[in-house]
């Protein structure tokens, strides 16, 4: 009989898997927005994995572009050779971020991309004589890798509790969730409050301690596509500004065209990061990639005093980078950022004409394809669903049998709600949307009954 794969040793998903956890489908292939089994069944990609196949599967000039590459060089090392790809990499990934957020540090993935933005601003604030600032805001809920350090910057109480104690001086201010608001808060109200809690946080640790405010401008997994007022962009960097803290944001899953823009940034032009961090679409998932987006100035002002003092073996790898390349091209030539915005309209409205008849779905949010549905036990009350219920994973399982390959989560054990992403590949057609929204009606109603 086949040997299973927790006893292969499989990451994530099979490794180390509580008894009684249910088989997964085991991958055949993937065309477009669709993936097949080995016993032939085909499931929408619903979210891109984690909102990472940004351009579908089997993308033919994207394997074009791999295989030419990896008939040349696949991996050279970036101290001792330059290579083609990696300059052309960084010149369109510079050119699609624009000014301030140019130059880029290339990495393998989102936690390493996180972990190098927060040692480059560390450095940078040595090198200008600001050794004391070390402290990293981040927000609760809020994920931003799985690294000690980026798990440490995340707001995961779960995860923490877990493998603390770690970084626990650092602090963390609530994110603007907004379905579920505090007694004669408005969405504005809290918003402002939640950027006043960021001040608070800031003067009570000392500023002149504090390094960073990390927080994702569209949110992901951690908080459900959460979308923040603009008022609440405005005041973060003001206050950021003010006391001399870096802004960093987490674009790894609002990245690379995700909602309709290249940079999620890019909508709050005034409030523009100091630090972006990319990944997952970066490459669409057909390689691991990831990049800290910094100015050059920034990097002018460490270069002259000796250098980054940090590198990986994959730093710039060669394959990455054509990937890179290859991605960032389609993106542009495809004008993938435009058909978020669409495909994202088209798919809200899909959404919110669901949630009107399905007492299951409260709120829909997000930005561009970046969308997100919270689950909920009563439509009216905003109650959530009871924990024994098992919402995500029991939603996931039921939409195999629909065809739909969905990406679920509960946050902190329940903490904040239960939320599906709605995330498919940027590529998406009307009618692949039409599709998923229809097979995701059928599998709520399976749930339901
Ligand atoms: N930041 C965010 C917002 C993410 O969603 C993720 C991955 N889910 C990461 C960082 C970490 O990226 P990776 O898994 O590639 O290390």
């Amino acid at each position: 009989s086949a040997r299973q794969p927790a006893e292969i040793g499989f990451g994530l998903q099979a490794f180390a898997r509580p008894p009684g956890a249910p088989r997964l489908p085991r991958i055949a292939r993937g065309e477009g927005v669709w993936l097949i089994d080995t016993e032939g069944n085909r499931y929408l990609d619903a979210s891109s994995g984690p909102v990472a196949s940004n351009l579908g599967h089997g993308h033919p000039r994207i394997l074009a572009a791999m295989e030419a590459q990896a008939r040349k060089a696949v991996f050279a090392y970036p101290s001792q050779f330059e290579s083609e790809a990696n300059l052309e990499f960084a010149e369109r990934l510079g050119r699609l971020a624009g000014p301030g957020l140019d130059r880029a540090f290339i990495v393998s993935g989102g936690s390493e991309a996180v972990e190098s933005a927060i040692k480059f601003a560390r450095q940078h604030a040595v090198v200008i004589g600001q050794g004391s600032r070390w402290k990293v805001i981040g927000r609760q809920p809020g994920y931003h890798g799985n690294t000690l350090g980026a798990l440490a910057v995340s707001g995961d109480e779960h995860a923490h509790e877990i493998f603390g104690p770690m970084m626990r001086a650092v602090p963390r201010v609530p994110a603007p969730l907004s379905y579920r608001l505090p007694p004669n808060h408005t969405v504005e109200s809290h918003a402002r409050a939640c950027a006043a809690a960021l001040e608070e946080a800031i003067l009570r640790e000392g500023p002149e301690t504090v390094l960073a405010f990390i927080m994702e401008p569209v949110g992901g997994l951690a908080t459900g596509a959460l979308v923040a007022p603009d008022s609440y962009y405005e005041a973060v960097r003001q206050i950021c500004t003010r006391h001399g803290i870096k802004l960093i944001f987490d674009e790894v899953m609002s990245g690379a065209g995700r909602t309709g823009r290249f940079l999620a940034a890019d909508h709050w032009p005034s409030a523009r990061p100091d630090i972006a961090v990319l990944a997952k679409g970066l490459s669409a998932g057909y390689a691991p990639l990831g990049a800290a987006l910094v100015s050059a100035e920034m990097v002018g002002t460490v270069a002259a005093a000796g250098g980054f003092m940090h590198g990986f073996t994959y730093n710039a790898h060669v394959m990455g980078c054509a990937v890179g390349a290859a991605v960032l091209r389609e993106v542009e030539e495809a004008d993938l950022a435009g058909n978020s915005a669409r495909m994202g309209a088209l798919l809200r409205q899909r959404l919110e004409a669901l949630a009107a008849h399905n007492p299951l779905l409260g709120d829909v949010r997000g930005l561009g394809l970046l969308l997100a549905v919270e689950l909920v036990a009563d439509q009216n009350s905003r109650q959530m669903i009871p924990l024994e219920k098992v919402a995500p994973s029991r939603v996931q399982q039921i939409a195999l049998r629909h065809g739909l390959a969905l990406y679920c989560r509960r946050t902190s054990r329940g903490a904040y709600g239960d939320w599906l992403m709605l995330s498919p590949p940027l590529t998406i057609t009307a009618e692949e949307v039409g599709i998923l929204a229809t097979r995701l009606g059928a599998v709520l109603d399976d749930y339901a009954n």
